[in-house]
């Protein structure tokens, strides 16, 4: 299954942050790619130099026309959003098809509720993008997305307490 994440509503001043956020959890968290609605390079390159460094075939992208992305997107296309249908209950509803997740960040047009195939609310009060993102997320996987192996240049090594991070490239370790 393929998943995508389509990000509405980035403000080019105020969201570079939280826009990195959101790729980062969608990267780490399992998904494929990222679209924006919004041209934004700044967060680009700082994806891109992350999956440089740590890997994955992770793809960020920008679309013009929003709509039509959604209207020709092939499989099943969510919504999430606090006034949706509570994830305990939506997610025995999705299927195994490719999935176009879709998060805002202003005020989602309406529109957006009738073109999803679901509108779905990770708890019905408002909170944060990056947060339901990623629960949704490690719902659809159930918890799967955590184990997998996603390095390239850089592996780390889990240790109870310090840091251990061997470099894949030079088979050197880096202990700290
Ligand atoms: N009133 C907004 C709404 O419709 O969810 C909250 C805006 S919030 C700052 C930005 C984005 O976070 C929303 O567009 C939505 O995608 C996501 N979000 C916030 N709270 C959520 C919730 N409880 N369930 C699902 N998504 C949520």
């Amino acid at each position: 299954m393929k998943v995508s994440v389509l990000r509405l509503g980035h403000r080019f001043v105020r969201d570079k942050r939280i826009s990195t956020h959101l790729c980062l959890v969608a990267r780490a968290f399992g998904a494929d790619e990222i679209i924006f609605d919004v041209e934004d390079d700044r967060v680009k390159k700082s994806i891109d130099k992350i999956i440089d460094k740590w890997g994955g075939d992770f793809k960020i992208t920008f679309v013009k026309n929003w709509r039509s992305f959604i209207k020709d997107f092939k499989g099943e296309k969510i919504h999430l959003t606090m006034y949706g249908i509570n994830l305990n209950t939506a997610i025995k509803r999705l299927n195994e098809e490719d999935k176009l997740i879709i998060v805002g960040g202003k005020k989602v047009p309406s529109e957006v509720y009738y073109l999803a195939d679901h509108n779905i609310a990770v708890g019905n009060t408002p909170h944060s993008e990056v947060a339901a993102l990623s629960v949704f997320l490690d719902r659809l996987f159930n918890g799967k997305e955590l184990e997998k192996e996603i390095d390239k240049k850089l592996k780390v090594l889990p240790l109870e307490r310090g840091k251990k991070v061997v470099r894949l490239d030079q088979q050197e370790t880096k202990n700290k």
